[in-house]
């Protein structure tokens, strides 16, 4: 399978340099030349198969040109190494739970394929793959426990001083092995400046190879697409129409379930569902695509005001604005909205939301409230709510026990390195680290 920049589909990259370059050069973001449809006898068998056999049948059709087999499983056993239960919330909604991962929020799926791909794609190659990523929380924890002992990748991860909570620094400074962390004296943009300056540095490009994995990446994008086929799989056949809500951000997590529904998978209706960081809802109700810096809400890992994979959306719709709108729903919801969501739900089923997940509650139950009795629905719960402890004990007036896994995170030792807000120093830390 080749890939064309969404900036320009003549120019076209190999598998492995999708996945090595991350950004396409001339900054668009790479997407499949074609997108391959599952067969009748696939959708016959679905809700007989597990997690990890439907996982080998999809990523099969789209990388079985570029990986062996038993290459196939060893991604896909490695991704899918843990559950997501489709949970019944009420009458015709349904949770996908997608927190069941090391890091408790749904990056962990796209941050072990991609892991796992960049080492098989890079053996036999002497030199090693430098991961750099700049972090204000979540990406960094996915990605450190993603890329954790795999061989042939270091990963460094430079986060803001005192600005990420205790809970996510130990989720990935505690590690060790291949990720090694940088705590930067200032704010998470001067973090993010340093990682494109080193990306853009001629001089360390000629002695390094430098990546980036962030949701951009193919590898990071695709393997989202195979839990929308493993919660189709497990849904009741009620005999009504399907709606998935998709609470978003960057709208990878969106995306990748329209790539599921072009291989095939009947989905009939996507919603997209934010914050008030609102531009592609904007978009989606006529207004024209434009980014605007973000606002803090009580769901801030949604908090995006310039969402990359929106051409990505584009794109799966052959650059037709109409098409799009016609295609997917936008909602969007305030703080105030979420916090009574998440109190409703409680109190009438007894079920935690998380407020990502009650974003993405909240975009179905207003559609359903639109077309009542036709469809039934799935919404993507993207995050545990002992991630956002905080706020779920504020909002519900409760004391959240934290996981055994996030509670094990906080018993390790903190290892990081300071770092002035210096590009200088930065670059010549990673020559250092290099030698
Ligand atoms: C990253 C994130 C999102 C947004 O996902 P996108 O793919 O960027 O739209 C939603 N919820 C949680 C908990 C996240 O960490």
């Amino acid at each position: 399978m080749d890939f064309y920049s969404t900036n320009n589909p003549e120019h076209r990259v190999s598998l492995k340099e999708a996945v090595i370059k991350g950004l396409a050069p001339d900054q668009g973001l790479y997407m499949p030349e074609s997108i391959p449809v599952l067969s009748d006898s696939f959708f016959k068998r679905l809700p007989n198969l597990t997690f990890q056999e439907i996982g080998y049948e999809v990523i099969g059709e789209l990388f079985g040109e570029d990986l062996e087999k038993d290459q196939i499983k060893e991604l896909v056993d490695h991704t899918l190494a843990f559950d997501a239960p489709l949970v019944k919330v009420e009458e015709g909604i349904y949770s996908l739970e997608l927190f069941h991962g090391p890091t408790l929020a749904f990056k962990d799926f796209g941050a072990r394929f991609c892991s796992k791909l960049m080492s098989m794609l890079m053996e036999g190659e002497k030199r090693k793959v430098r991961v750099l990523v700049a972090t204000s929380g979540d990406t960094g924890s996915a990605v450190a426990n993603g890329f954790y002992k795999v061989p042939g990748v270091e990963v460094h991860i430079l986060y803001p001083k005192g600005k990420v909570s205790s809970l996510q620094e130990m989720q990935f400074t505690t590690l060790g092995e291949n990720i090694s962390c940088l705590e930067v004296d200032g704010v998470f943009d001067d973090c993010q400046k340093m990682v494109k300056e080193a990306f853009l540095d001629p001089e360390l490009n000629e002695k390094m190879l430098l990546t980036s994995a962030n949701s951009i990446n193919v590898a990071r994008w695709i393997p989202q697409c195979l839990y929308y086929f493993y919660a189709f799989a497990k849904l009741p056949q009620l005999g009504k129409k399907l709606a998935v809500s998709v609470p978003s951000g960057n709208f990878g997590n969106l995306g990748a379930g329209i790539l599921a529904q072009q291989m095939g998978l009947p989905i009939d209706v996507f919603i997209a569902a934010t914050n008030v960081n609102k531009v592609v809802p904007d978009f989606l109700l006529g207004s024209v695509f434009q980014a605007k810096s973000s606002m803090p809400t009580i769901s801030n890992s949604m908090d995006v005001g310039n969402p990359s994979n929106f051409f990505r959306l584009l794109a799966l719709y052959g650059n037709d604005e109409n098409e799009l709108r016609d295609k997917v729903k936008g909602f969007y919801f305030d703080d105030e909205d979420t916090a009574r969501a998440m109190q409703d739900v409680k109190n009438a089923s007894g079920y935690t939301m998380d407020p990502h997940g009650a974003v993405g509650y909240l975009g179905l139950r207003n559609f359903l409230k639109i077309h009542p009795n036709e469809f039934i629905g799935i919404f993507l719960e993207t995050a545990h709510p002992g991630k956002f402890k905080s706020v779920v004990d504020r909002v519900l007036g409760l004391e959240l026990e934290l996981p055994e896994r996030l509670k094990a995170f906080m018993k390790g030792e903190k290892k990081a390195e300071s770092l002035a807000n210096d590009y200088s120093q930065f670059r010549q830390y990673l020559l250092d680290s290099a030698s």
